[in-house]
C-alpha cells in the first residue's frame, strides 16, 4: 500500500481542516475564536463539537477519550474513558457529551502540587485547551487539556504557559499599535525544538540497573574510543538507525508533529530531530509527544532511547534547543531584523527589550532549565555554561556600538561576489555567525536558548522567556506613550540607548566555554548558578514573585509549590542513583571484583606450585592496585551510606537538595573513581552489565 505523505500528515489529528469540513460553520466560527481569544465555549456548541469529534475518533478506530495533561512532573499524564455507555436494554451506545469534552475531573491527588492541593482542594480539573489540536494514538482520543485545582491554581505546565502567551500577546500589539503597526490585532509566540537523544541496543539497557531506574549510568569506565575522532557529527545514518528514524518520522507526521530534520550529533550513538517551528503551546505539546515517540518507536526496533542529559560520563550530553520568535497576525517576525537593522527601529524596541528581559530575569532563565540532570551538563565542556548571556552576533553588535555611540551605523552587509552579481544579503543568517557557545543566541529571525536539557518540558524557559518579555514591552510602551508624536522618534532612541546602557553586560559574543568568560562574567556581575540548589532561592525572590503576579502567570502560591516542588525533585532523583549505585556497586560490582581476584590469586598459587621461584609481577600487581581499589571502594561506600541516611532525616526541602548536591554527589563521584580504575582492569566476561564500549559501539 502506498500513501503519500500529505495524506499521511495529520491524518489522526482533529485539526483546522477536519473542524472546517465537518463542524457546522456557526460551531466552527466559535471554537476558533475560542481558541484564539480564549472566550466562553457554550456548552451547546461543545456538544456538537463532542459528537462530531466522537465519530470522526470512532471512523480512525478510536474507543475510548482522555484527557491529556502536563504536571508538574514534566512528563505527560492520562487517564482513559471509554466511549461506551451501558443501554437498558443491555446493550450499549457510544456517547461523548460537550461537558466530557470540556472539563474533567481526575482523582488527581497523587501528582505533585508542592503543598498547593493540601491547602485546597484535593481534587483537580482538566480543562479542553482547545489551541492545541485532539488527536488520536493507540486507539484513544487525546484531548489536550490544562490541569488546575478546584479553586484555579495551576497544577501544570501548560496553564502557565498559556498564560504568559497571552501577556506577551496583549503587550506586544498594544506597542505595536503605538508604534504605528495598527493592522496587528495578535502576536503569537513561536517555538521549534530541537530535540537531542541517545540510541543504544536494548538488551543491553536493560541490563544494567542504572539505566533502567536512573536514565543514566552511574558507572563505567570510558570506552578506548570517545568522541575524539569526531566521526559521528553528521556522519552517515546507519541502515537500522536510518529505518529508525524514518518510523519516527512517519508516527509524527500521522500526529501532525512537523518532524523535519535528522542527523547524527557530536556523540557516538548520539542523534538529533528538529521540528518545523510552531506556536509555543502546541510546539511544547508536540515536543513531549516527539519525546514519548522517541521511546516507543525505539522499543519497536529493539533500541532503548535515552533522553537523559548525561547518559554517559566523559562524552556530551543531550539537550534541547528551544529556537523562540514572535510573529504577528499581519504575518511578521518581530525578529526578522531585514536587510537594515539600523533602521527597523520595530525590530531594536523588541531586540533591547529581550536583551533587558534576559538580563533583569537571568536567574528565572537559569532556574527554568535546573534539574538533576541538567545540571551534570550546564558548565561541562560540550554545553553552554551555567551563566546565562547573550550573542548577537557581530553585524547586530555594531548597530548596537552604533546606537550607543550615537553614531550612523553603515552596513558593511552588500558584498560583490566573485561572479560580479551585486549581493545585498537579507540579513539573516550572513551575517551571525554560527556561535555554538552561547547560551542564549540570536540567530538570523529568532533567539535559539540552548540551556534547556534534553528531557526537560519546553513549557518552563517559554513561560519565563514570555513573560519576562512581556513585561520590558509594557515599560516600553509606558514610557513613550504620552509622548507627543513629533518627539517620539528621539525619545525612543533615547531609550535604546538607555536599555543598552544598562543591560549591555549581558550581551558576550566570544567563547562560552573558556574560563576566562567565568571570571568575565563575574566582574560584569553575572550569575553563575551552578546547580539547581544555588538557584532556586532567586526563584522566590521578590522582583520575580512581583513579575509573575504582575502578569497573572503564578500566584505567590504557585511560585512556592513550584519551588517545593522542584527542590524535592531534585533530591528524590539523587537520592534514588545514590541507592542504585550502592546496590550496583555492592552487589554486582563487587561480586566482579572478588571473582576475578579469586582467580588471579588461584593463577599465581598454581603458577608457584609448577615455578617455586615465579615471582608473579603481573598477578600481584593486579592484586596489589584491585586489593586498594577495594578498600577505596568499601570507604566511599561507607561514606555513601552514611549521608544518605543523614539526607533522609532533613526536612527542609532547600537544605536536603543543597545537602544532596554538596555530600551526596560528591561522595558518588568518590565512589565511582575505585570502580571505573578497578573495572579498567577486569575482563568484561567478569562485569555482570555490559560496559561503555558495548553501550556506545553496539549499534549497526
Ligand atoms: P540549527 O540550530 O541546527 O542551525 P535551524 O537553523 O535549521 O537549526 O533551525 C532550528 C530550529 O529553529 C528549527 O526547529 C526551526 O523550525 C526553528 N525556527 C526557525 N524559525 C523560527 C521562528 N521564527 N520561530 C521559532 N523557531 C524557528
Ligand atoms: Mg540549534
Amino acid at each position: 500500500m502506498s500513501t503519500s505523505i500529505p495524506e499521511i500528515y495529520g491524518s489522526l489529528v482533529f485539526n483546522d481542516k477536519v473542524m472546517k469540513e465537518r463542524l457546522p460553520k456557526d460551531v466552527y466560527k466559535a471554537v476558533h475564536k475560542t481558541a484564539k481569544n480564549g472566550t466562553h465555549l457554550d456548552l451547546e456548541v461543545a456538544n456538537t463539537v463532542a459528537a462530531v469529534m466522537k465519530n470522526w475518533a470512532m471512523e480512525h478506530g478510536a474507543t475510548h477519550f482522555t484527557h491529556w495533561f502536563q504536571p508538574m512532573t514534566g512528563l505527560t499524564a492520562e487517564k482513559h474513558d471509554s466511549f461506551i455507555s451501558p443501554t437498558d436494554n443491555g446493550g450499549a451506545v457510544m456517547e461523548f457529551s460537550g461537558k466530557e469534552l470540556v472539563k474533567g475531573e481526575p482523582d488527581a491527588s497523587s501528582f505533585p502540587s508542592g503543598g498547593l492541593r493540601a491547602t485546597f482542594e484535593a481534587r483537580g480539573y482538566t480543562a479542553w485547551d482547545p489551541s492545541s489540536p485532539a488527536f488520536i494514538k493507540d486507539g484513544t482520543l487525546y484531548i489536550p487539556t490544562a490541569f488546575c485545582s478546584y479553586s484555579g491554581e495551576a497544577l501544570d505546565k501548560k496553564t502557565p504557559l498559556l498564560r504568559s502567551m497571552e501577556a506577551l500577546n496583549k503587550e506586544a500589539v498594544r506597542l505595536l499599535n503605538l508604534l504605528g503597526d495598527t493592522e496587528v490585532t495578535h502576536v503569537d509566540t513561536t517555538v521549534g525544538s530541537e530535540q537531542e537523544y541517545f540510541l543504544i541496543d536494548k538488551d543491553l539497557y536493560k541490563a544494567r540497573k542504572d539505566l533502567l531506574l536512573c536514565g543514566r549510568t552511574l558507572l563505567g569506565a570510558p570506552a578506548p574510543k570517545g568522541q575524539e575522532m569526531e566521526d559521528h557529527y553528521f556522519g552517515v545514518l546507519k541502515p537500522k538507525v536510518s529505518e529508525f528514524m524514518h518510523d519516527l518520522d512517519m508516527e509524527l507526521w500521522k500526529l501532525g508533529v512537523p518532524a523535519k530534520t535528522k542527523h547524527n550529533e557530536v556523540a557516538p550513538s548520539q542523534h538529533e530531530l528538529a521540528p518545523v517551528f510552531e506556536t509555543a503551546n502546541v510546539a511544547v505539546d508536540h515536543n513531549q509527544l516527539t519525546m514519548e515517540m522517541m521511546k516507543k518507536v525505539a522499543d519497536k526496533h529493539n533500541y532503548a532511547c535515552l533522553l537523559h542529559e548525561k547518559p554517559f560520563d566523559g562524552i556530551n550530553g543531550s539537550g534541547k534547543h528551544n529556537n523562540w520568535s514572535l510573529v504577528t497576525d499581519t504575518g511578521e517576525n518581530l525578529l526578522d531584523p531585514g536587510s537594515t537593522p539600523a533602521d527597523n527601529t520595530k525590530f531594536l524596541v523588541f531586540l533591547l527589550c529581550i536583551i533587558a528581559a534576559v538580563d533583569d530575569y537571568q536567574d528565572l532563565m537559569r532556574i527554568s532549565v535546573a534539574t538533576a540532570g541538567n545540571d551534570h551538563r550546564l558548565g561541562a565542556n560540550e554545553a553552554p555554561p551555567a551563566i546565562v548571556s547573550i550573542f548577537v552576533g557581530d553585524e547586530l553588535q555594531r548597530v548596537l556600538q552604533s546606537i550607543d555611540d550615537g553614531t550612523i551605523f553603515k552596513s558593511t552587509a552588500k558584498k560583490e561576489m566573485e561572479i560580479g552579481a551585486h549581493v545585498l544579503p537579507h540579513f539573516t543568517q550572513d551575517n551571525t555567525d554560527r556561535n555554538r557557545t552561547s547560551p542564549f543566541a540570536f540567530t538570523g529571525n529568532k533567539f535559539e536558548f540552548r540551556m534547556p536539557g534534553s528531557s526537560l518540558s519546553v513549557a518552563d524557559p517559554n513561560i519565563v522567556l514570555n513573560t519576562a518579555v512581556a513585561s520590558k514591552l509594557e515599560d516600553f510602551y509606558k514610557a513613550i506613550k504620552d509622548v507627543p508624536e513629533a518627539e517620539r522618534a528621539d525619545k525612543i532612541t533615547a531609550l535604546l540607548k538607555k536599555m543598552l546602557d544598562d543591560h549591555k553586560r549581558i550581551l558576550f559574543n566570544g567563547n562560552g566555554y573558556s574560563d576566562e568568560w567565568v571570571s568575565e562574567a563575574e566582574k560584569r556581575g553575572l550569575l553563575n548558578l551552578r546547580s539547581l540548589p544555588e538557584a532556586m532561592p532567586y526563584f522566590i525572590k521578590k522582583k520575580n514573585v512581583e513579575l509573575f503576579e504582575k502578569y497573572h502567570i503564578f500566584t505567590e502560591a504557585e511560585i512556592r509549590s513550584r519551588y517545593e516542588i522542584f527542590l524535592e525533585n531534585y533530591s528524590k532523583t539523587i537520592h534514588i542513583e545514590a541507592l542504585t549505585m550502592l546496590d550496583m556497586v555492592k552487589k554486582d560490582f563487587t561480586d566482579a571484583l572478588v571473582k576475578y581476584q579469586t582467580d588471579v590469586t588461584k593463577e599465581a598459587l598454581s603458577k608457584r606450585k609448577l615455578l617455586p621461584d615465579a615471582k608473579c609481577r603481573l598477578e600481584t600487581g593486579i592484586l596489589d592496585t584491585l586489593d586498594d581499589c577495594s578498600e577505596a571502594i568499601g570507604k566511599a561506600v561507607e561514606k555513601l551510606e552514611k549521608d544518605v541516611k543523614t539526607a533522609e532525616a532533613e526536612s527542609d526541602q532547600l537544605k536536603l537538595a543543597s545537602f544532596y548536591h554538596d555530600e551526596v554527589l560528591t561522595d558518588m563521584d568518590e565512589l565511582r573513581k575505585p570502580v571505573d580504575k578497578a573495572e579498567s582492569m577486569i575482563p568484561g566476561d567478569y562485569i555482570p552489565y555490559p560496559t561503555y564500549d558495548e553501550l556506545l559501539f553496539s549499534l549497526r
